[in-house]
């Protein structure tokens, strides 16, 4: 056998958390965010498993042309858009939307020479105050992009900085922002990330970009995946390769800053921050052993963790362990590691092989 670290991934729950986006927005075409490896669950598997996404969207060019590669025929945005003029042929061969979001690539767009056009998303900043136009310039872009004749279509964006509070003034202002924008403009528009999707129903307009909720993890603060109906598709999982009777008073791991107040099974587990695995995580963190939680005691190790097997001295050498998915949420254990269930999810290393289930 091999060392027995793997992240499941979910099929019918991935087309289930597509689903629930339906559902919540039924007038908007959904275009499934797929960046960053599709949050670590794989890019080219995500997009065939949704293959009713009316479109993609990845950060960049080179994501775009994996999932060209991959066969996925529906429109893809590169949310960054392009970084220098010599991407445009490849991005006109792929057929990749670019978004365009400052002054510098509207310039960059006049250097097309070829009849082949482009279409392409113009960025407006409600807000968020990271990329894209301010409301002021935003006309001026837009003439200047219908002007071009190395544009086709243009659509409008904007994104969210804090939609995943409820009730948040800042978003309700966003919202208002953006509709002052796209009103008359006549031109197709998209707003919504998945928190705009589960809370904000006047972003969702003619598309809707949900990544994490896709996942199964959710968006909201203090509304758990499971109250929201969404399923997890990644199951980081392992086993245990040890299990040890120490004393009272044993240190564990590094550092030797965990101490066994009594004597106690204390088991070990293949997966560590090689895998992904947050070394941030505390001593107190839930890890399910054969479906129970115990806490994470010790450090975490690059290969391996440790776990206070107390509540459980039945287990055996080669039990299930499961760091998160099914049964223990992504959202709690990135909270414990004071992080947030993206990064954990998109941080899963190459090693840990990837099993469709
Ligand atoms: C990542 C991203 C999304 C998806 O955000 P989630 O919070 O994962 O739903 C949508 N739009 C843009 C521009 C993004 O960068």
């Amino acid at each position: 056998m091999s060392r027995p670290a793997r992240a499941l991934l979910d099929t019918a729950a991935l087309r289930h958390n597509l689903e629930q986006v339906r559902r919540r927005a039924p007038r908007a075409r959904v275009m499934a965010v797929v960046k960053a490896n599709a949050y670590g669950h794989g890019a080219p598997w995500v997009a065939r498993t949704l293959s009713t996404a009316d479109a993609f969207g990845v950060s960049s060019m080179e994501e775009g042309v994996q999932l060209r590669e991959a066969g996925i025929a529906q429109p893809i945005s590169l949310f960054e858009g392009f970084f220098s003029a010599d991407e445009l042929p490849m991005l006109i061969k792929h057929r990749l939307a670019p978004v365009i979001h400052h002054a510098s690539q509207l310039q960059n767009l006049a250097q097309i020479t070829s009849d082949h056009k482009l279409s392409v998303w113009l960025k407006i900043d409600t807000g968020m105050h990271r990329l894209g136009f301010a409301p002021t310039d935003a006309a001026a872009a837009l003439q200047q992009l219908r002007a071009s004749p190395a544009v086709a279509e243009v659509r409008l964006m904007s994104h969210f900085a804090r939609a995943d509070f409820p009730q948040d003034t800042a978003t309700v202002a966003q919202i208002k922002l953006f509709h002052e924008q796209i009103t008359g403009s006549g031109l197709e528009s998209s707003m919504a990330n998945s928190a705009g999707v589960l809370a904000w129903p006047a972003s969702h307009l003619d598309w809707v970009r949900p990544g994490i909720m896709l996942y199964g993890a959710s968006p909201m603060i203090g509304q758990s995946a499971t109250q929201l109906d969404l399923k997890p598709v990644m199951t980081l999982q392992t086993a245990l390769i040890a299990i040890h009777a120490r004393r009272k008073g044993d240190p564990i791991g590094y550092g030797g800053d965990w101490h066994c107040p009594e004597d106690m099974p204390v088991g070990v587990a293949a997966i560590g921050y090689g895998d992904g695995y947050s070394r941030h995580a505390p001593a107190g963190t839930p890890v399910l052993v054969n479906n129970k939680r115990v806490p994470l005691v010790g450090r975490v190790s690059m290969d391996m963790i440790t776990v206070d097997l107390r509540t459980q001295p039945r287990a055996q050498v080669g039990d299930p362990v499961v760091l998160w998915g099914q049964g223990l949420p992504v959202e709690e254990v990135a909270e414990k590691a004071g992080t947030v269930g993206y990064e954990l999810l998109c941080h899963v290393t190459e090693r840990v092989p990837r099993v469709v289930v």
